[in-house]
């Protein structure tokens, strides 16, 4: 899967991203990310690529020719190369008109909210393209040209797209295969089933005369994972009783 983030700041995504599981990820090849810098497309002579907005309030915008430039020549290096792919397979075959969409993201408090299920949906896709605003956002005019989706990561605002882009990319990555060692780690995961996941203990047996719970001794599998379902459940109930609740109507044959 290729990961393409469109930012001012692309030194922040590609140090952010760079590092433990991600970065063995992209080392292996199962992922690969870029961060395309919106600046390198302005036409202004210098270098500028925000304005002050209309309307009362002297807030900063990031301006539209720079960002639709930007995402215009990310789609087309995107389509050449799925071009290229298509030939190496099956010489003289055009590119279907389902194979040319490109999802374009903006990260944006205004978009619904990231979850589980939406990391799922964009796990699937070939190439996603993430925008990241800064200042007051993006000229609206552009937004209603490019993007696909909007999505927020939370009700709260922060100073810019970076770190929610970042957030998506993690989240995503996890569920693409090869990045974890164990894959199943990403389905027992808190949101896999719905419920938060059962806790988890390792070595010594005893800390602090605290004891690992004797039943993750017993080596009856069965009865652990009976333990563990358990556990979730009533986890969940104490922390997210929104998620118990669904999890209860969506299995209420249990
Ligand atoms: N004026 C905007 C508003 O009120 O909705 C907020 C702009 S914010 C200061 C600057 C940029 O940070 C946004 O364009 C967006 O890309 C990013 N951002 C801030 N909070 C975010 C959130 N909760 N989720 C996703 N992106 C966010």
């Amino acid at each position: 899967m290729f990961f393409h983030v469109l930012t001012l700041f692309p030194e922040m995504i590609m140090e952010g991203l760079g590092t433990s599981i991600l970065g063995r990820a992209m080392q292996k090849g199962c992922i690969s990310a870029e961060a395309v810098n919106i600046r390198d497309y302005t036409t202004n002579k210098h270098q500028k690529v925000d304005d002050y907005t209309y309307g009362p309030g002297a807030g900063m915008l990031m301006q539209a020719q720079p960002v639709y430039d930007c995402v215009q020549a990310v789609l087309g290096q995107i389509a050449e190369r799925r071009e290229q792919t298509l030939h190496s397979e099956n010489s003289g075959a055009e590119l279907p008109e389902e194979a040319k969409k490109v999802r374009v993201v903006y990260v944006t408090p205004q978009g619904s909210v990231f979850d589980q299920k939406m990391a799922q949906e964009f796990a699937k896709e070939e190439d996603l393209v993430l925008l990241c605003g800064h200042y007051e956002g993006i000229d609206e005019r552009v937004l209603e040209e490019v993007v696909t989706d909007y999505v927020s990561i939370g009700d709260y605002v922060l100073t810019g797209g970076e770190l929610p882009a970042m957030v998506m990319v993690d989240a995503i990555s996890r569920l693409v295969p090869g990045v974890l060692n164990n894959d199943e780690s990403a389905v027992t995961d808190s949101f896999g089933n719905g419920l938060l996941e059962h806790p988890q203990y390792s070595r010594p047996q005893v800390w602090r005369d605290k004891e690992v719970p004797p039943v993750l001794l017993s080596g009856n599998h069965k009865l652990i994972e009976k333990w563990q379902l358990e556990e979730s459940l009533k986890r969940t109930k104490e922390r997210r009783p929104d998620l118990y609740e669904k999890w209860r109507a969506e299995n209420d044959h249990c």
